[in-house]
């Protein structure tokens, strides 16, 4: 570190060109632990064959990953550095039923690695400390929640990992997200001889389904409210004696999401009242919330990927509508979730053309372009004096308006 911010640029450039030549030095690895993840795509929780190369190659290039990592058999955890700022480079790696890595999480996993890797060669130098922090059960099962409850991020200044799609896209549009799980109980008659007797749990479904229909007109365009009948009751001649609904709430903010679960727990309550049911209903956890991107980081980023000839354009001209679990971790911890472009634009993500992107030659690129893009962010982070302490006092603000 120095006064003289010139040097400290110099110092800075000569860093990220030391990082991206690291990367490029292990190209052949990472695109190998790429395609190996991308070949054994595997569900939440149980990502057990990608923990193993992933933890693998941390160890054969000296890291000593701690495996099964904050009581997860399949989250695991390298650190360098020993003194300074502590940023964390996040990998993702589960995939989705029936569509492999649709959502792309074996560039995420790779990228995420090489980031690492080509970071904790010069944290030391830098002044830094790096967390390498390998993230599971994403796709619904809330594993950085579960991280966060365990303490895997305590004192981080920041936390970067980039996410692939058919567009180069600054950030992703997030939505917070909760599930609704909905029982109704009625009684069962035969449906032909006494009617009268029964009391009718599928109506209370429909009924609530109805109050949500007519709902949605009257909530604001960037919100969301869908759901499907899991259980409308086992024959037409018998009264459904039991009925079962699940639906989600999307709102772009935690807050505003607190007010349209009322409002849909509301519409819910009204169905069974009219058919006469009684209700169960729970808000299933975890919750995922809106992503408080740090726009002061993500800025370095988006400087870094224009660097290597990457464009990323901003939310208002191409938005990627999501949810993701890093949002939870962007209310605690400055943190960035771009998307690096690995198909075509008109690919969209979780769709069986954007799994063969997600291992062909694109994907290929988006890994090494995102590997590199967040080392350089690192250097950044470690040596633009003020920078962390700027994007904490950033989240700080964003938290206290949203
Ligand atoms: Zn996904
Ligand atoms: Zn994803």
């Amino acid at each position: 570190m120095t006064d003289d911010p010139g040097a400290a640029s110099t110092a800075a450039d000569a860093a990220k060109v030391r990082v991206c030549a690291h990367i490029d030095e292990l190209a052949d690895v990472l695109l190998a632990t790429s395609h190996d993840i991308h070949a054994h795509p595997e569900l939440c929780y149980e990502e057990h064959h990608a923990h193993q190369v992933l933890t693998d190659v941390l160890d054969q290039q000296g890291l000593a990953p701690v495996r099964g990592a904050y009581g997860m058999a399949t989250a695991f955890e390298a650190r360098a550095g020993s003194e300074g700022p502590e940023v964390a480079v996040l990998c993702e790696y589960d995939a989705l039923p029936g569509i492999g890595h649709a959502c792309g999480h074996n560039i995420i996993a790779a990228a995420g690695l090489g980031a690492g890797l080509a970071g904790a060669a010069v944290a030391e130098d830098l002044g830094g400390r790096l967390r390498i922090i390998g993230t599971p059960a994403e796709e619904g099962g809330g594993g950085k929640i579960r991280l966060i409850e365990e303490g895997a991020f305590e004192g981080l200044a920041a936390a970067l990992m980039v996410h692939p799609s058919g567009s180069e896209v600054e950030r992703i549009t997030s939505l917070a997200v909760q599930q609704f799980r909905v029982v109704y109980r009625g009684s069962a008659a035969h449906a032909a001889a006494a009617p009268e007797q029964g009391i009718n749990a599928l109506d209370g479904v429909v009924l609530g389904y109805v109050n949500v229909a007519a709902l949605r007109q009257h909530i604001a365009p960037d919100e969301r409210l869908h759901g499907i009948i899991v259980d409308g009751g086992q024959k037409a001649n018998i009264v459904p004696q039991r009925a079962e609904a699940l639906w989600y709430a999307r709102s772009p903010t935690r807050a505003r999401l607190e007010v349209l679960k009322q409002r849909l727990q509301r519409c819910i309550e009204a169905g069974a009242a009219a058919a006469g049911c009684a209700v169960e209903h729970e808000w299933v956890e975890p919750s995922y919330d809106d992503v408080l991107d740090s726009r002061l980081v993500l800025d370095r980023y988006l400087a870094n990927a224009r660097s290597l000839g990457r464009d990323p354009r901003p939310d208002s001209e191409v938005a990627i509508v999501g949810s993701t679990d890093l949002g939870n971790l962007s209310y605690l911890v400055p943190s960035i979730h771009p998307m690096i472009k690995a198909a075509p634009d008109e690919v969209g993500i979780h769709t069986l053309d954007f799994a063969a992107f997600a291992g062909g030659p694109q994907g290929d690129r988006a890994v090494l372009d995102g590997a590199k893009a967040m080392a350089m962010t690192l250097v950044d982070c470690w040596t633009e004096p003020g920078l962390l302490d700027s994007a904490a006092a950033e989240l700080a603000a964003a938290r206290g308006g949203a």
